[in-house]
């Protein structure tokens, strides 16, 4: 097939990235790459669901890479997964002999080796240089779900309708469930029994990037988890807190230790963010266009550094969020020729383990097995988010009244970059904006 062709294809059935970016997976596919990296890192400490799916689709999983190693005319596949994950490493390994090209990359335990600059460093040793993509090193990663996506795509015509959501914490029944896009975070929730109090709030997405997710949230294409957490437990705390008062926080205490750098998952890769000097540039009140500043734009949010390194419970992460988007808005983009210092020479013994983040986030309780579950749950009627992709948000195709099936096209990104959107349910539209569509099922029938 050719790179256009899966390009389309991917674009028109609904593919983005399914790890939490959204990124339009079509858009990928612009260039030659001689690498293929299956992420499989699943490094944010309770997600479990990628090396559910790659144990139990493994064949499909790698039938879908085949399709972009062709492609993109790719010398090589990684398959990258830790090595507790035995039983998807066991079913990759039955299939390998009959996968030209594949090998599996046994990642270490840490947080984050699955953010793709880390993960192509871990995997092939070459480094994407600040600012720039993946390919610039010849390398394109997809995520396993993505993948999945990807075979029924190709192989069965068939469009992205559902959503694969690791849910657990306080919760009655810890699983992975298969579930329709448009749903409530509270359907979804209550697949698993329920949680065990009234005094829970919902972190979509992950501890250490996830965000607060409210009930009656809709599911998206791009949604991994949904950590079910204690009010005041700090993990929320941290989520709920004004963004100024973390700045007036940091003016008073923040001792410029230089913990949150010297652990700093990307200055450890070389690349010019230095956590420490943002805080004293910010909390001293120095000019917005300060390098320290700008080299914020070069933070991957992974969080280690407000919810690991900070010995004082400052928030660098959230405050850099804050400071990025005040730059954005006033047209401040990503500096040009950043300073590389080169991988630093301890990172391997910087790095986080992934049981002493667990310990310090008060989360290994959590930490338990979690089966694949793929019932239908019960729900009424679903809201379908046009703008779950990165990029410009979708054009509704559909008006209030309109009777649509399962896998229609409800929202079109025809000529602009972005990942078309379907119904995931047989039934009536009841209302169409321009960032949503409302569709109540036909009752009986998904
Ligand atoms: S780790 Fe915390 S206290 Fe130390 S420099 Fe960073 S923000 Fe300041
Ligand atoms: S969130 Fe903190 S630790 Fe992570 S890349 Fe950004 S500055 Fe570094």
């Amino acid at each position: 097939m050719k790179l256009e062709q899966l390009a389309h294809i991917m674009k028109t059935h609904g593919i983005i990235g399914a790890g939490g970016a959204g990124f339009p997976s079509g858009t990928k596919l612009n260039s030659k790459a001689d690498t293929i990296i299956l992420n499989c890192a699943e490094c944010e400490p309770l997600f479990k669901l990628h090396r559910q799916l790659l144990a139990t689709y493994t064949f499909e999983i790698m039938t879908a890479l085949t399709h972009v190693k062709e492609a993109v005319g790719a010398k090589q596949v990684i398959i990258a997964l830790k090595p507790s994950y035995k039983e998807a490493i066991d079913r990759v390994n039955y299939y390998l002999p009959s996968f030209n090209d594949f090998r599996i990359s046994l990642l270490p335990k840490v947080y984050p080796v699955g953010d793709e600059i880390i993960l192509i460093y871990e995997t092939t040793g070459r480094v994407v240089k600040p600012g720039k993509l993946p390919i610039t090193e010849g390398v394109i990663v997809y995520n396993v779900e993505t993948m999945l996506n990807t075979y029924y795509a190709i192989e069965e015509d068939k469009n992205v309708t559902e959503k694969y959501i690791t849910i657990t914490g306080e919760i009655k029944n810890p699983g992975t469930f298969k579930v329709p896009v448009g749903i409530t975070v509270a359907e979804a929730v209550a697949l698993t029994g329920g949680a065990k109090s009234d005094d829970c709030m919902y972190l979509g997405g992950g501890l250490m990037t996830g965000n607060v997710v409210y009930p009656n949230d809709p599911i998206t294409k791009k949604l991994n988890a949904i950590l079910v957490l204690p009010k005041n437990s700090p993990i929320i705390q941290k989520r709920l807190a004004n963004p100024a008062i973390n700045i007036r926080k940091a003016m008073s205490i923040c001792c410029q230790c230089r913990s949150c750098t010297d652990l700093c998952s990307r200055n450890l890769l070389g690349y010019p963010i230095e956590p420490h000097l943002f805080m004293r540039a910010v909390t001293k009140g120095m000019d917005s266009d300060s390098e320290a500043v700008l080299n914020s734009f070069y933070c991957s949010q992974c969080g280690l550094c407000e919810l690991y390194s900070c010995p004082q419970d400052l928030s660098p992460r959230s405050i850099i969020n804050k400071v990025r988007a005040e730059l954005r808005a006033k047209g401040v983009s990503t500096p040009e020729n950043p300073k590389f210092t080169g991988v630093s020479s301890d990172r391997n013994y910087k790095q986080v383990q992934m049981n002493r983040l667990r310990s310090r986030l008060g989360v290994t309780g959590y930490y338990v097995p979690a089966t694949l579950d793929e019932k239908v749950p019960d729900f009424k009627e679903v809201k379908i988010m046009l703008n779950q992709h990165i990029g410009p948000v979708a054009d509704a195709v559909v008006k209030k009244g309109d009777k649509v099936t399962c896998g229609q096209l409800i929202g079109t990104t025809e000529g602009k970059l972005g990942s078309d959107v379907h119904s995931s349910v047989d039934g009536t539209v009841i209302a169409v904006t321009d960032m949503y569509v409302i569709i109540k099922r036909r009752s009986g029938k998904k």
